[in-house]
């Protein structure tokens, strides 16, 4: 997998957490809500079934409450048709009637009507006629024997709302004899209805099939005798049905309301029983808020832990993309580096070496890791080294600069210069250290050429002047310190002058190349030292040796450089180049008042006495030697 690739999938991770987070949420969302629908829809359902029960039972009800009456009014009719409507059946039946009347609580009112409307019992309505009335009229006009339920009127007697069933009963003749009345309270019937808890905001309602209202409960009073035929109950062929139920916003309060209704097979009647939705579900909703109101906080819940997990999850493929960057950044400065970059253990063996070791030593990285670290260097600088690194897993030294010398797979000994760091874990111990190498031998080599030009004369190859004084100094101070003695030969080549006039300068420096050679081979010993004094001139200092094997070597150093026989027409007395050499010992310890100055100058005037004496000769400071104490023999 590519980097590109492995970083697009990380950053749509979070994306996929969050997005399976919000499903989670909207998941159980859903299917609560749902099933809390299912369980509006269980009580709406379960609501309908019972009242449609309610409504059955309440027609049944009314049937039975009219049945009752009309048993009544059916024997009353066959008596009056048997016996007639003379005073004493009349006497009689009023009697049994009013037995009647008291023993049934329904019955209101149990009547005899004649021919003429006129009531033939109750004597309080005496001189009332009924000729006008609904019912009346029907059963004048109609021979139908069947009862017939009116309209509901209010009584004569008291004034109450009743609902009226009659009978017509016939004369021995066939004609019509009158009617037989009997009613039942509207009141009856609404207080009936009251025993039936169907809720504050819902009503039962008997109508009669023209749409009069026979009782209502609640507030019978305002309601019975009142239409209700522009209801839809009477004129939608939907409704015309012998029972169902009825959708509808309530037009008085825009309550949503649902109707119950159900039709009388055997009287015109009508029974309607209405209940608010909202009081019907109230039980329902209380119980659907409280459960999805738990259902919320777990939502929440989730989505909250969620919401933080998907957070960490971001910022935890930040932290890896800004690790991984790190790693390139560190990688990109490690291996694009020439130098190598390595990192030793505490065991101080290779963990990590950069590819640039190629270069630098020689090996490939995989040849080097898990090598020991020190394992190239030169056994003379490795105590040195092995020291400090030491001190660092020791943590006594938090960085260090090295030089040193370390073998290379090719190239033999090269020199490395070493920046080193401690590295430490995360906490905070020491965990190793961070070497930087780079190859020096170049600077080195540089470094001793220049330290050799310093000291070196140019022309000759011999030490210069300044490394003289130094040299001078030094043997000085170490005879002084071995009670040794020290000697100095001065050499200056004769006529050198006309040397050059006659041959050219570049011909004079090749002569003073041969004659620095000549001295260079008689001052062999080890702490002699060859130097270009100046010009023509030059001066072996030599330590350690007496005036006899001073006056040897400076002897050999003139004769070496006639016999030579590099021609010099000029030098009339040789004929070839010669030198004038003056020497001169000293003992520094037995000095009381001269010092290194005082060697130089007893080696210039013997040079002199040299030069003065003929030249290509050597002379012996017997003035300096004079200085020497008799004590020593020398
Ligand atoms: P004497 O025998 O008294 O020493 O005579 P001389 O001519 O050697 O002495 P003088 O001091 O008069 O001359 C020294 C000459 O050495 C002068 C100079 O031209 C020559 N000389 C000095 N340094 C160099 C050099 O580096 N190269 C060459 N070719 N000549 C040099
Ligand atoms: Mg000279
Ligand atoms: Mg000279």
């Amino acid at each position: 997998m590519s980097a590109a690739t492995q970083r697009a999938g990380w950053s749509r991770l979070p994306l996929r957490a969050a997005a399976f987070v919000v499903l989670t949420c909207a998941t159980i969302l859903g299917v609560s809500g749902w099933r809390e629908w299912a369980a509006r829809d269980a009580v709406v359902r379960g609501a309908e079934t019972e009242m449609a029960n309610v409504a059955r039972s309440l027609t049944q009800h009314a049937e039975d409450s009219l049945d009752l009456l009309d048993f009544g009014v059916v024997g009353v009719v066959s008596r009056l048709e048997m016996d007639g409507t003379g005073p004493t059946t009349i006497a009689k039946l009023g009697t049994l009637l009013d037995v009647r009347k008291k023993a049934i609580a329904r019955i209101h009112s149990f009547d005899i009507i004649d021919d003429q409307g006129n009531w033939l019992t109750s004597p309080g309505t005496v001189g009332s006629t009924l000729s006008d009335d609904a019912f009346f009229r029907h059963h004048q006009l109609s021979p139908k024997r069947e009862a017939y339920v009116g309209r509901p009127v209010k009584s004569l007697l008291d004034g109450e709302w009743v609902v009226p069933l009659s009978r017509r009963f016939n004369k021995q003749d066939g004609s019509f004899g009158g009617v037989v009345l009997a009613t039942i309270s509207s009141r009856y019937l609404s207080h009936f209805y009251e025993q039936f808890e169907i809720g504050r905001n819902s009503s039962v309602t008997l109508t009669h099939r023209d749409g009069m209202i026979l009782a209502h409960n609640p507030g019978n009073e305002k309601f019975v005798g009142r239409s209700v035929a522009d209801t839809p109950f009477f004129h939608e062929p939907s409704l015309q049905r012998p029972s169902g139920a009825y959708h509808f916003k309530s037009p008085v309060d825009g309550a949503e309301r649902v109707s119950f209704f159900n039709r009388s097979s055997r009287f015109p009647l009508l029974l309607v029983a209405t209940v608010d939705k909202d009081e019907l579900l109230a039980p329902w909703r209380a119980t659907a808020i409280s459960r999805m109101l738990y259902v919320l906080a777990l939502v929440m819940l989730i989505a909250v832990i969620g919401g933080v997990l998907v957070r960490q999850l971001q910022r935890g493929q930040r932290m890896a993309v800004a690790l991984a960057e790190k790693e390139a950044h560190f990688r990109l400065l490690a291996e694009g580096s020439s130098d190598m970059v390595t990192r030793i253990g505490l065991d101080e063996r290779l963990r990590y070496v950069s590819p640039s070791s190629v270069r630098v030593v020689g090996w490939r990285p995989n040849q080097l890791i898990g090598t020991p670290a020190l394992a190239g260097i030169n056994p003379e600088d490795l105590p040195e080294v092995q020291a400090i690194v030491d001190a660092m897993k020791r943590g006594e030294k938090e960085e260090a600069r090295l030089i040193y010398r370390n073998s290379h797979r090719q190239n033999g000994e090269i020199w490395l210069e070493s920046t080193m760091q401690v590295t430490r874990n995360d906490n905070g111990r020491i965990d190793g250290v961070v070497a930087i190498s780079r190859d020096i031998s170049e600077h080195k080599k540089l470094e001793t050429r220049l330290e050799t030009l310093a000291i070196e004369d140019s022309l000759t190859g011999l030490a210069n002047r300044r490394r003289f004084d130094e040299g001078l100094k030094e043997e000085w101070a170490r005879a002084y310190r071995d009670r040794s003695s020290l000697a100095l030969l001065m050499i200056d080549v004769d006529h050198f002058k006309a040397y050059n006039d006659e041959y050219g300068h570049p011909a004079g420096d090749a002569c003073l190349r041969r004659i620095a050679k000549i001295i260079a081979a008689e001052t062999q010993r080890a702490g002699d030292l060859a130097v270009r004094y100046g010009g023509e001139e030059f001066a072996v200092l030599l330590p350690n040796i007496d005036a006899a094997g001073c006056a040897r070597v400076g002897e050999r150093i003139r004769s070496a450089i006639r016999e030579a026989g590099l021609v010099h027409g000029s030098n009339l007395a040789a004929g070839c180049v010669t030198a004038s050499v003056g020497g001169a010992t000293c003992r520094p310890v037995l000095e009381r008042t001269a010092g290194v100055a005082s060697l130089v100058e007893a080696a210039d005037r013997a040079l002199y006495a040299a030069k003065d004496a003929g030249r290509d000769r050597l002379v012996m400071s017997g003035e300096v030697m004079n200085l020497l104490p008799k004590a020593s023999g020398e």
